[in-house]
């Protein structure tokens, strides 16, 4: 498995108008391929980087649209009005983290999921590695479990 840089981490939107910087955690990356983070990434599968809010800087203007969730949560997406990427996530069950939107990285070469939600909706030709985690939906207690997940909590 590829390991992450060392230090801060950087990245933004397409348009390069909203930039931001992740600090002073290792982080875990998840894939989620279910039908909203197909439609929320217009590809395959959304990946999800949890980082807690106060390790996260962000400038620029963002837009923000909100949808519900399972478990009647609602989630907060945010975006950069200019060129539309989505950046990243914020629950209304967790307001101290977000997930941030792993392809808008500036580096995304050692990105590797540690696990994957939802691969009974996963596009057939994606082929999972056996080694990783994969669940046909997601976890009861999707909020927990986030937590729980190693590098976030430093
Ligand atoms: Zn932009
Ligand atoms: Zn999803």
């Amino acid at each position: 498995m590829s390991s992450q840089p060392a230090g801060a981490l950087t990245g933004g939107c397409q348009c390069g108008a909203v930039r931001y910087r992740i600090s002073g955690a290792r982080l875990v990356v998840y894939a989620c391929h279910c039908r909203e983070c197909q439609k929320q990434s217009a590809s395959a599968f959304g990946l999800s980087l949890p980082v807690l809010r106060e390790n996260f800087e962000v400038s620029g203007r963002l837009e923000s649209w909100e949808r519900s969730s399972d478990l009647g949560s609602r989630t907060r997406c945010h975006f950069c009005p200019e060129c539309g990427s989505r950046l990243f996530h914020v629950a209304s069950l967790t307001p101290d983290r977000l997930t941030v939107k792993g392809g808008s990285l500036d580096d995304t070469s050692w990105l590797e999921p540690q696990a994957h939600l939802w691969v009974t909706r996963k596009q057939r030709w994606v082929v999972l590695d056996p080694a990783i985690p994969a669940h046909d939906t997601q976890p009861d207690d999707l909020a927990a479990w986030r937590g729980a997940l190693p590098g976030e909590i430093e």
